[in-house]
């Protein structure tokens, strides 16, 4: 999953990217609204941390702009517990937002649902067939046999699931699974498939010659 953050703090910007990393994400950062709107329009992202107030553009008129062209979902970071921010934002297209100071793991968790909502998943744990996966644990278990899988490969399979039934395209996975500063050279999709094969069995994950991968739903 690939996230935009939008925050002109260096030092917030820098240790939540962090925490976003650790997690798993691949993270793009901005540090002014124009620079996010830019990045929103030209990249897919799974969704987007906006700050409200940033520099150039603030977070509304960033958020106004992009849904003109996207539905992107998005989490604005608002300083201000006023409820005619709130309404405000809701009014705008925001799909959640959080008071700052934030306390990490509801972030995390806020994200994690948002994500999850906009491809239609509302509970955190996957049933495919005998596979099940829990998003919050990060964890994967085929006919109940617990399966060790790297970072690169559960956010591989985690993107196939919560898209099964779609072909997925090699280049989609390139673009949600690796952020602006990834080398793309030492993180061949292929490889990391044939590796899930492996793991979980060659039966999970079919390969549509000439257009990507897909989990039959
Ligand atoms: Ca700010």
């Amino acid at each position: 999953m690939r996230i935009l953050l939008v925050e002109d703090e260096p030092r917030l910007q820098r240790s939540l990217a962090r925490a976003l990393r650790e997690e798993g994400y691949a993270v793009d950062t901005a540090d002014a609204g124009d620079d996010g709107l830019y990045k929103a329009e030209t990249y897919d992202y799974d969704a987007i941390l906006l700050d409200v107030m940033l520099p150039r553009l603030d977070g509304w008129q960033v958020l106004e702009r992009l849904r003109r062209k996207k539905q992107t979902p998005v989490l604005m970071l608002t300083a201000r517990d006023a409820t005619r921010d709130r309404v405000r934002g809701l009014d705008t297209g925001a799909d959640d937002y959080l008071v700052k100071p934030f306390d990490l793991t509801e972030l995390l968790a806020r994200l994690r649902a948002l994500i999850r909502r906009a491809v239609g998943q509302a509970s955190s744990r996957i049933e495919i067939r005998d596979l099940q996966i829990d998003t919050r644990a990060r964890s994967v278990s085929r006919a109940g046999q617990s399966i060790s899988l790297t970072a690169r490969e559960y956010a591989i399979l985690e993107y196939l699931a919560l898209h099964r039934g779609e072909v997925v395209t090699r280049t989609a996975l390139y673009e949600h699974l690796l952020d602006e500063n990834d080398d793309t050279l030492s993180n061949l999709v292929d490889v990391h498939v044939f590796s899930i094969r492996k793991k979980l069995g060659a039966d999970l994950i079919t390969t549509r010659r000439g257009q990507g991968y897909c989990i039959e739903a």
